[in-house]
């Protein structure tokens, strides 16, 4: 058995100062103040030096790390993300890949969640294929452009199967039900995200009985429905702070850039502390650096000078939340950990509880990692 001593433990609504956790066959066997929990004889020590010891990270919605695709290299973004606290990653393939390409992306995922190297991604987040190239891209030669067709989606269906968790669409698109309704078929649990959309809120509510319940990365990629001017329209983002039960992704980079902070506080306080989920939305495009943004570093930028994604690791990302919304390491915790893990399913893991898995994250005050414990090893 392991005992990981002087602990302050983040516990999904409070801490716990001065405290000692016990991990046995992978799991939280269990924890406590260290001065009324007698630690067993012939445990081995680990001391956490008065350093926060929290769940392991879980990043539904990420590209990459470290410079490296996930569907190009998975072994390589997952060790990455794995030193920066992401115990779990979904790995997400984007719409700008048609078929032919997606399938080998699939391939080369599934190979690499095989191996122990690559045993932090769970499954796929499905950034494609049916979502409004009118928002990002690569607009004009966008693949998936066309007409929704079953003998176009469905070799893609089969390909992920049951590893498919969750599937990005805009509820605007002619004939998006068919493909919601196949791809149940494959996988009754696959949640659906609304993105990349300028949907109303009625076609976005006419699918949740269907399983949608997240916003892709929320204010981001959406349109405005504006119809008469100097008059604010609904679309995709009030319909996501508008239903408690979607969950609302953000993320959150060192300038406020995809998400303002004040916007950041204002998510906050609609989606309260259980529907906000922190995701790194990691790339790695290279593209030209814009006037303006000389220096910003977890910024991606695409051919075109747009924005597309982050450089961002999870960790950094609840830093930036804390410093854009005061928000306190227990809260990034639920945002980047336990909200994640019940958003997708994962009921194992996400909080400290006896039982679940021992991922664990060792962070100073800041969230800077100390120590990752991957299925109670030490990484
Ligand atoms: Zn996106």
């Amino acid at each position: 058995m392991l005992a990981i001593i002087n602990a302050e433990l983040v516990m999904r609504d409070h801490l716990i100062p001065e405290a000692v956790l016990f991990v046995e066959d992978g799991k939280i066997a269990g924890f406590g103040e260290m001065r009324n929990t007698p630690i067993p004889e012939g445990c081995e020590i680990l001391d956490a030096e008065g350093l926060y010891v929290g769940p392991g990270l879980i990043d539904i919605h990420n590209h990459a790390g470290g410079g490296h695709w996930y569907y190009d290299e998975p072994i390589e973004a997952a060790q990455f993300n794995l030193k920066h606290g992401t115990t779990t990653n979904l790995a997400c393939l984007y719409f700008n890949m048609n078929g032919q390409q997606l399938l080998e992306q699939i391939a080369t995922v599934k190979a690499a969640m095989a191996t122990p190297e690559g045993e932090s991604i769970v499954g796929f987040y499905m950034e494609c294929p049916y979502m409004n190239p009118k928002f990002g891209a690569d607009r004009e030669n966008n693949p998936w452009k066309g007409p929704i067709l079953k003998e176009e989606y469905q070799p893609v269906i089969d390909a992920v199967g049951t590893d498919a968790k969750v599937w990005v669409l805009a509820p605007e698109r002619e004939n998006i039900l068919q493909f919601v309704l196949d791809a149940r078929e494959n996988n009754p649990t696959v949640k659906f995200s609304v993105g990349h959309s300028e949907a109303s809120p009625q076609q976005i509510e006419a699918l949740m009985p269907y399983g949608l319940c997240i916003g892709t990365h929320h204010t981001n990629a959406t349109g405005d429905r504006v119809f008469y001017p100097e008059v604010r329209g609904v679309c995709v983002d009030e319909t996501v702070n508008y239903n408690r039960e979607i969950y609302a992704e953000m993320i959150c980079d060192s300038r406020g850039i995809h998400v303002d902070p004040y916007m950041q506080r204002l998510i906050r306080k609609i989606k309260g502390e259980d529907r906000l989920i922190l995701i790194s939305d990691s790339c790695v495009f290279d593209g030209p650096i814009p006037d303006g943004y000389d220096g910003v570093t977890d910024l991606c930028f695409d051919f075109a000078g747009e924005i597309a994604g982050s450089k961002l690791s999870l960790d950094v990302a609840c830093r930036n939340m804390m410093k854009h919304t005061g928000a306190s390491i227990v809260d990034v915790f639920r945002y980047a950990s336990y909200n994640p893990s019940r958003a997708i399913g994962l009921l194992d893991r996400g909080e400290i509880a006896v039982g679940k898995r021992a991922d664990l994250v060792i962070v100073d005050h800041r969230m800077k990692v100390n120590k990752v414990i991957f299925k109670g090893e030490l990484k």
